[in-house]
């Protein structure tokens, strides 16, 4: 059971994001019934119609035997095969569903999900950060005094300062906009400002 939280696979990919990775819901495999024990099935991931990644499970009573080939960008192809445990709880109103046990070295955390990076684990295990957590407040700043940039119709970037009101538009909007793309500005200021002090020292 080699590889399977050797940690630098997984924090390797803390840059990238849930959309990055593929992910595995056991609720959705309950509910395709391919968690009886003793099946073998194939687990696709398309794109346009296209089968662009696959794994082979195999379940046994309590667990999933995922087995698959993956490259980090650049490097060998490695074949993995490791066990995932399956832990299942009481529902409410009859019945139990299912859960992983992340398999990443001291975790087994509960989870629905598992991200796939070299490994499936957890989102914790994965650092992963959803798109707008992981951008930086200042970056967001900057977005968003582009984007009503764009609809005053001024010269995009800006550093380019203010133009006009744009014809047709109510005094009060523009006054609204102007002072929000403003703040944003100076948000966004302030942010490249103290990135650049860090990056001095
Ligand atoms: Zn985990």
């Amino acid at each position: 059971m080699g590889g399977i939280g050797s940690g630098r696979y997984l924090f390797n990919n803390s840059n990238d994001t849930t959309f990055d990775y593929r992910s595995i819901d056991v609720r959705r495999w309950k509910k395709d019934e391919l968690l009886r024990p003793n099946q073998d099935f194939n687990w696709n991931w398309s794109r346009d119609g296209k089968s662009v990644a696959s794994i082979q499970v195999h379940t046994q009573v309590n667990a999933v035997i995922l087995t698959y080939r993956h490259r980090s960008s650049g490097g060998s192809w490695k074949n993995e095969s490791y066990p995932v445990t399956l832990d299942w709880t009481d529902c409410n109103f009859g019945g139990q569903r299912p859960w992983f046990l992340c398999p990443a070295k001291g975790c087994r955390r509960r989870v629905a999900i598992l991200y796939g990076g070299g490994i499936f684990a957890c989102r914790h295990c994965h650092r992963l950060a959803y798109p707008s957590q992981r951008e930086p407040d200042y970056e967001r700043s900057g977005r968003r005094a582009d984007k009503i940039r764009e609809r005053l119709d001024w010269e995009p970037g800006f550093l380019n300062g203010e133009g006009l009101r744009p014809k047709g538009m109510q005094k009060r909007t523009f006054e609204r906009l102007r002072a929000e793309h403003n703040e944003h500005v100076t948000k966004s200021l302030a942010g490249v400002k103290s990135r650049l002090g860090i990056l001095e020292f």
